[in-house]
């Protein structure tokens, strides 16, 4: 692979860009691989890096029903951050947003990473005194966020109104390292590293059934053929829940329509990420300048990757209260992803009832953040059976009552 650089932008504009390579190789499935990973998006696409780059595997196919990063990953809002209340939770999301800062330069790939901040409104007293104890936590857990006061608020963010008369802004917890990052390039930089060390990413293939050799995994039907693969890790997020049953055993996740939408593109008016969850909205600045918006799940189960109308509705009148301004812009476009949400607001990364396969999923509406690290860990899971980061997050904890409570970090919030 040739390396991405300065010098190789300028010899390329000097021959019209006629030298660039395909950044990751079209491939066909083989018939047998090492370890199969089902779901080209960020998290199957990291699994596959760090099976490589930590574990030496790199006899590995990457399975994509559409194309790559077409699902959550290439939908998300790009919020990074990880001030989360519960231990397991905040070194695996600290992880990632600590990759998350070399990811650039480790892949060579500009993935425009944006410690631009995070700020998260404190709008009741209830949602006050919760903010105040995850300050505390994270300082036990050695993750840098504060408490601030509405003053410090108004500083950071002037466009807000911090007097409401509905829900005034009473402080917010703030992470000045968190921030956001181009969603697709992290598919993409992922992508080209996997090729580079000889994998292959198989797009418009569909897996269509898993085969099993009594308890033991041994293989997929696709619509491109049937593969046999030691090792299988499911990683569809939205899907996980079809994805489980083909293998025979069940998931405790619900999938749900998420939305977001841009308004048209404004001059600089916001350069940190703010999320209102008590009204159930957040939103940040474009590079393009255009507002990016976004609020809870729909109410009902669904596979459509649209969303209900008067989702946005309610989104943008919860809003307008503290940004008066956004109630003068027009809004440009909006979508949808099926995300997948399991009770207690945390992720699934855990062996399966069925040998020698593994399920990543269960993020919800905020997976995007851990991308890197939810790869070093599965990937870490897949290759030795065991990783310190994903010990807690076993599927067995909803049987045996060990949840890893989220609501207040990943109820609303992304
Ligand atoms: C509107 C919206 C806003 C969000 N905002 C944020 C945010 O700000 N911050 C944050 O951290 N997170 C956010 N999230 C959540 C985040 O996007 C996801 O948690 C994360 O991207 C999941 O990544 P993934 O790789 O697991 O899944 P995906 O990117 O969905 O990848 C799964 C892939 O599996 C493929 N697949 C499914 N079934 C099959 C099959 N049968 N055969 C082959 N392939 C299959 C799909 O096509 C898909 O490409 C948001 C999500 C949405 C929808």
């Amino acid at each position: 692979m040739r390396r991405y650089s300065a010098f190789a932008i300028a010899r390329e504009a000097l021959r019209h860009h006629t030298g660039w390579e395909r950044a990751w190789k079209s491939a066909a499935p083989k018939s047998r691989y090492d370890v199969v990973i089902v779901g080209a998006g960020g998290h199957g696409l990291a699994t596959a890096y760090w099976l490589g780059r930590n574990h030496g595997i790199t006899n590995v196919a990457v399975i994509e029903k559409g194309w790559l990063g077409g699902g959550n990953t290439g939908r998300n809002t790009t919020i990074i951050r990880s001030n989360y209340l519960q231990d397991p939770s905040a070194a695996l999301y600290e992880k990632s947003r600590s990759l998350y800062e070399t990811m650039s330069q480790d892949l060579n790939y500009n993935v425009m990473f944006s410690p631009r901040g995070v700020l998260m409104l404190a709008q009741t007293e209830h949602e006050k005194r919760g903010y105040l104890r995850t300050a505390h936590a994270n300082a036990l857990q050695g993750i840098t966020t504060r408490f601030i006061g509405p003053a410090e608020v108004k500083k950071i963010c002037p466009i807000m109104n911090i007097d409401g008369p509905r829900y005034p802004v009473l402080g917010g917890l703030w992470q000045e390292r968190a921030g956001t990052a181009r969603h697709d390039a992290v598919a993409w930089g992922y992508a080209r590293a996997c090729s580079d060390m000889g994998m292959d990413i198989v797009e418009q293939c569909e897996v269509t059934g898993v085969t099993r050799d009594g308890a033991r995994v041994t293989g997929l039907s696709t619509t491109r053929g049937d593969i046999a693969c030691d090792k299988l890790g499911i990683v569809v997020a939205g899907h996980s829940g079809r994805l489980a049953e083909m293998a025979g055993f069940r998931l405790p996740v619900e999938s749900v329509p998420l939305q977001a939408l841009v308004s048209e593109p404004i001059k600089p008016c916001m350069d940190i990420v703010v999320m209102a969850n008590t009204v159930h909205g957040y939103m940040s600045q474009s590079d393009k300048g255009e507002m990016v918006i976004g609020g809870g799940t729909d109410g009902y189960n669904a596979y459509t990757q649209r969303g209900s109308f008067q989702h946005i509705e309610e989104t943008v009148r919860a809003l307008v209260e503290t940004f008066p301004m956004i109630s003068r812009l027009k809004m440009l476009r909006q979508w949808g992803g099926i995300v997948d949400m399991t009770g207690d607001r945390s992720p699934i990364l855990s062996r399966t009832p069925v040998e020698n396969c593994f399920i990543n999923c269960g993020w919800g509406t905020g997976g995007f953040k851990a991308t890197p690290g939810s790869g070093w860990a599965f990937a870490e899971l897949m290759a030795t059976g065991a990783s310190p980061l994903t010990a807690a997050f076993g599927m067995e904890r909803f049987r045996e009552g060990r949840f890893i409570d989220e609501s207040v970090a990943a109820g609303v919030a992304h």
